[in-house]
């Protein structure tokens, strides 16, 4: 499966044979066996899902060995899995989210995320000029209606190296009134939510 994976690049479908948009990224058969495995055996959120004493530790082993046969789709699920404690800075979210983040259930097709018992996160961070440093970010944040922690903003700007634009949902770094700022964006949503930061930003 890791040699397929590789073997046969992931292809961008910009449009569907009748000329609509679609944004499709087809990959392998054998890709999505591999992130198919790694979400049921809890690669991407088991110690959120179920934690206990050790549960890192699993994960991070099991984690270890299936990387070895294929590093690529390792980047979804790690990112999926890093999410989670960024989206416990905001209880509405994850009251919202995250159980179809934990689940041990992947499901590839080009479906709105309530469609979906599983769901993977990527991330929008980088920019050109904004990598290590992420303050010189300049997507900006507009708040629709009062702003906050937990409303919806709308979100403008460029982003660069986004690897895993198949996810279903993605965080997303903007500026918002305040400063720097993370947002939980919902592909093909219309609004960005914000999440409450720990710093003074
Ligand atoms: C395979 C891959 C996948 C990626 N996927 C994503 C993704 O899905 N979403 C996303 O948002 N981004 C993604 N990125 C982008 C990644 O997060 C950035 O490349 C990273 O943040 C570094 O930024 P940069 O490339 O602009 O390098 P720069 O920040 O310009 O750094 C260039 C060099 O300067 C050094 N440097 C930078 N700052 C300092 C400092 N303060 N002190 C000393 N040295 C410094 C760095 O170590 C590096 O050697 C991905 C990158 C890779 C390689």
């Amino acid at each position: 499966m890791g040699f397929d994976a590789n073997r046969y690049p992931p292809q961008l479908m910009t449009h569907d044979r009748q000329g609509h948009r679609v944004d499709w990224v087809e990959f392998h058969p054998a890709y999505h066996r591999l992130m198919q495995t790694s979400v049921e055996h809890g690669l991407h959120a088991s110690p959120w899902r179920n934690p206990q004493p050790g549960a890192h530790v699993t994960r991070a082993a099991k984690y270890f060995l299936q990387t070895q046969v294929e590093a690529a789709h390792g980047c979804p699920i790690t990112m999926t899995f890093a999410a989670l404690p960024a989206l416990r800075h905001q209880p509405n979210l994850l009251e919202s989210w995250g159980d179809k983040i934990t689940a041990p259930y992947y499901d590839p097709r080009n479906v709105p995320d309530f469609e979906k018992q599983g769901v993977t996160l990527g991330m929008a961070m980088t920019e050109k000029q904004g990598g290590s440093d992420v303050r010189l970010n300049t997507t900006r944040a507009y708040p629709i209606d009062q702003g906050g922690p937990g409303e919806a903003f709308e979100l403008v700007g460029h982003k660069w190296f986004v690897s895993a634009p198949m996810c279903d949902a993605f965080l997303v770094l903007a500026q918002a009134p305040g400063g720097l700022s993370c947002f939980y964006c919902r592909a093909g949503g219309p609004t960005a939510a914000r999440i409450r930061s720990t710093s003074s930003n």
